[in-house]
């Protein structure tokens, strides 16, 4: 695969630290440009051609990498005679793709990706286009992207827009591959936008563009503060951490009664109510390097008391929520089963044994395979003993806490790990045995 790296843009927000000497994608960041750590980043994984489109300052750029060879790759230049935007040189660009598809990467991210995982899944899905996505600190001020249950983009909510519904906490990270077929799309020596010009006619027309999700780093550092929070998360490793190729840690987490107050069987959003050490408990659990996600048992499906989108609205309200404290969920898991059939209501589709209703596996191992998480250092918390015996099932430690149900359920002969007050109790715990 190819890259290709739009690294114009003048950065006036980046003046303090550019000082109109060098253009944005040059500014340091821990010790190095941040084209550098991003040339690097493509040659660990195996990336080795590289175009750059540069324009304003783009000489400094040249001098630097020249042909790339001292940095172990290959590049060339496209220079932009006046600026295109974020997708105008692509039409030039397309004689030079060999390939079908090519990465596209804005010259102001830091990132740490495992590409191949990603390639994978353009490749698997047959996709025009796939954007990477994530859940992010600041859903609220952010370009949203909303998915069907294939991940298929649907539309884009722009964060100008009113938003008077639950939201899918999914941002556009600005990170893309693209079919070379793409590349036809942009019109030759216009200003042209990549999301507002190409990705919207694509998926209001109902092409494949997909969205694929990932925990792993990637950061806008187009000012001095996200320049200097970044710098100090690569210099503590956390950066190189989050690289789907290492083990990955991760606290699971139960929903009703643990991470929401319990109040039976939850079939409507009214119902949903934060625990209220909830948003702490994630805000510590994001700071820490695990991952956060919840699993639960949802039988309200099967039951026929309310459809799978009406639990999805309820799990988006829960991400609303915490999107507005500034904490995120990685993944958000649920099992719509129940084994025993003859209730009047109930809707028999649902109606089977599966391989993910708790106190079986089956939602952790997607999650291990999705996110390489190491079991023998994940957790899982929850309220009931069907929550510890699922993380005794898998290998997990195991945290009781004492709202919702407090292990009180008896539906099995288990001893937990820890037994903590609440979700912010059990979290603490945990992160200081890490710390031992
Ligand atoms: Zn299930």
């Amino acid at each position: 695969m190819q890259a290709v790296i739009m690294a114009g843009g003048k950065g006036t927000r980046l003046r303090s630290i550019t000082n109109d000497d060098i253009p944005k994608p040059m500014a340091h960041i821990a010790g190095k440009p941040i084209l550098h750590w991003q040339v690097e980043c493509l040659r660990k994984n195996g990336i080795t051609d590289i175009i750059m489109v540069i324009e304003h300052l783009g000489e400094k750029i040249e001098t630097f990498f020249g042909n790339g060879s001292n940095f172990g790759v290959n590049i060339t230049y496209y220079w932009e005679v006046q600026p295109l935007g974020t997708a105008g040189a692509l039409y030039d660009l397309q004689n030079q793709i060999m390939d079908n598809y090519f990465l596209l990467v804005f010259g102001d991210v830091i990132f740490d990706i495992h590409l191949a995982r990603m390639e994978q899944y353009h490749i698997a899905k047959a996709a025009l286009g796939t954007l990477f996505v994530h859940p992010n600190s600041h859903p609220y001020d952010s370009d949203l992207v909303v998915t069907d249950d294939n991940e298929k983009i649907i539309r884009f909510d722009s964060k100008n827009n009113k938003r008077s519904y639950w939201y899918n906490n999914c941002v556009n990270a600005g990170f893309y591959i693209l079919s070379k077929e793409i590349c036809k799309l942009v019109k030759p020596g216009i200003k042209t936008d990549l999301e507002k010009d190409v990705l919207m006619p694509l998926v209001a027309q109902k092409q494949a563009v997909y969205a694929y999700a990932s925990p792993e780093y990637i950061k806008d550092v187009g000012t001095p503060e996200r320049i200097s929070t970044a710098s100090h998360e690569i210099e503590n490793g956390y950066v190189a951490a989050r690289n789907l190729t290492k083990k990955q840690k991760c606290i699971f987490i139960d929903r009703d009664g643990t991470l929401n107050q319990h109040k039976g069987l939850i079939s409507h959003e009214d119902d949903f109510v934060l625990e209220s050490s909830a948003i702490e408990a994630i805000k510590r659990i994001n700071a820490s390097g695990y991952l956060a996600i919840v699993i639960t048992n949802q039988p309200v499906v099967a039951r026929g008391l309310c459809d799978v989108l009406d639990i999805e609205n309820i799990h988006n309200k829960m991400k609303t929520l915490l999107g507005r404290e500034g904490v995120l969920l990685d993944d958000v898991l649920f099992c719509p089963h129940h084994p025993d059939k003859g209730y009047p209501e109930e809707n028999p589709v649902y109606k089977v044994s599966c391989k993910c209703r708790k106190p079986q596996t089956g939602m952790i191992e997607t999650c291990v395979e999705k996110f390489n998480i190491d079991i023998t250092q994940s957790w899982i918390i929850g309220d009931t003993t069907i929550d510890i015996q699922t993380g005794k099932n898998a290998g997990l430690y195991t945290a009781l806490v004492l709202t919702g149900e407090a292990g009180k359920d008896g539906k099995y002969e288990v001893k937990s790990d820890l037994v903590c007050g609440n979700i912010l109790e059990a979290v603490e715990q945990i992160l200081k045995i890490e710390e031992i």
